[in-house]
């Protein structure tokens, strides 16, 4: 089978064409920094590819080197996109440097007369940055492990088979009988265009489920105080504690209203009181473990469940919330209220959240008939 280098270019350039439209529409929509790399590098890409199809004609002195750098920067903004799966920033010097480096080398390598002027750099380069974007794939956190270590696996191929190319390059130059059937133009164009789609589709499955996952961990918050809302909390909340009485172990909860809130309102103003929402979250998470979980139940009152802790635990946890918070307070001069709470534990056969907020909402109205500023216990007898 003769493969015909100009025709496989136009199809990878009509491919790659198609994909760019719809990964352009697709940016509009997600604004994702993943989308609107591989754009840039679907760009890149394509006018490479056109470029490359001067070679062979007198416009190659100025084509090769154009194509070489195209596509170098196409690797680089693909790996780009790869690191902005793991929400790190795109490459910098390497952004200035590869393109550099590259037009250097291929300007200097008699583009008149070789149609493979800086073959070896661009080649070095295009493996380096495939290379690193099929690491990060690898490294990145995903909830969909199959198809990421797909998609690591394509970009690591690419990456493969580009090294082989430049190696068949650097042992037999590009008129080697090796480089010529496996490495060529027209192989390298099949092999890119296959890979491409691959990289696509598996890419884009990995942005969507970080976009979804990005979605539903905001909706499960709440957006002043950043803890679980109640309705997340709640669904937490009921699995581990199935999980804890399985295992045999006590879980405590702590329902918490600051007193005489209103007051701050009045008398500081609706910001104030935000701010010191924003504190009384940040002395609960700096008492917590990570395992425990924080949830804001209401307007000011907010529920703490702590699997593993005793009640005497918990009134613990309490009372060093309320200390965290004073010292929040003074030291960033912002009003802050004293808190009441109220405590119980599962102590019942089969414990039941419903029952257990129950008990430490008697136990809170408790506290305030008290006089506030205290920690109430109560047995559940769910
Ligand atoms: P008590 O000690 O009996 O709990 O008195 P309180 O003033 O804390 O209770 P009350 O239920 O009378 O008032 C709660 C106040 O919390 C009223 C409401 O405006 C305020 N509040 C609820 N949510 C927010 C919020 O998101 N931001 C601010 N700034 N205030 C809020
Ligand atoms: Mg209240
Ligand atoms: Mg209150």
């Amino acid at each position: 089978m003769v493969l015909d280098v100009t025709t496989l270019r136009v199809a990878l350039g009509v491919v790659t064409l198609s994909l760019l439209i719809l990964f352009c529409f697709s940016f509009r929509r997600t604004r994702s920094p993943y989308n609107g790399w591989w754009c840039v590098a679907l760009l890149l890409f394509l006018l490479g590819n056109i470029a490359f199809l001067f070679k062979g004609t007198e416009q190659q002195i100025w084509a090769t080197p154009l194509g070489n750098v195209l596509s170098v920067g196409g690797a680089l903004s693909m790996w780009a996109a790869a690191r902005s799966l793991r929400m790190l920033p795109p490459p910098k010097w390497q952004f200035a440097a590869g393109p550099a480096i590259t037009a250097l080398a291929s300007v200097l390598d008699n583009p008149a007369s070789n149609s493979w002027s800086g073959g070896l750099v661009y080649l070095g380069l295009m493996t380096g940055s495939m290379a690193l974007a099929s690491r990060d794939l690898w490294l990145m956190e995903s909830a969909s492990f199959k198809t990421q270590k797909s998609v690591a696996w394509a970009t690591g191929l690419l990456a493969a088979y580009y090294f082989c190319r430049w190696t068949a390059f650097a042992v037999q130059g590009p008129d080697g009988p090796v480089f010529g059937l496996y490495f060529g133009q027209s192989m390298a164009t099949l092999v890119t265009l296959v890979l491409l789609l691959a990289v696509s589709f598996g890419m884009t499955t990995l942005s969507n489920d970080r976009l979804i996952s990005g979605l539903s961990e905001r909706a499960a918050r709440d957006h002043l105080t950043g803890l679980l809302n109640r309705g997340s909390f709640m669904d937490l909340a009921a699995e581990d504690l199935r999980r804890m009485h399985a295992a045999h172990s006590v879980t405590s909860l702590i329902l918490a209203d600051l007193d005489h809130f209103k007051a701050i309102n009045d008398e500081h103003g609706h910001p104030a009181g935000d701010a010191s929402l924003q504190a009384f979250a940040s002395a609960c998470t700096a008492s917590v473990r990570s395992t425990d979980l924080l949830g804001r139940y209401g307007g000011e009152e907010f529920i703490i469940l702590l699997p593993g802790a005793s009640r005497e635990n918990a009134e613990t946890i309490a009372t060093e919330i309320s200390e965290n918070l004073a010292s929040t307070g003074s030291r960033q001069g912002i009003p802050v209220p004293t808190v009441s709470y109220g405590v119980t534990s599962s102590s019942a056969p089969a414990p039941e959240l419903t029952a257990m907020i129950a008990a430490a909402d008697t136990a809170l109205y408790k506290a305030k008939s008290l006089g506030r500023n205290r920690v109430v216990s109560a047995d559940s007898r769910s």
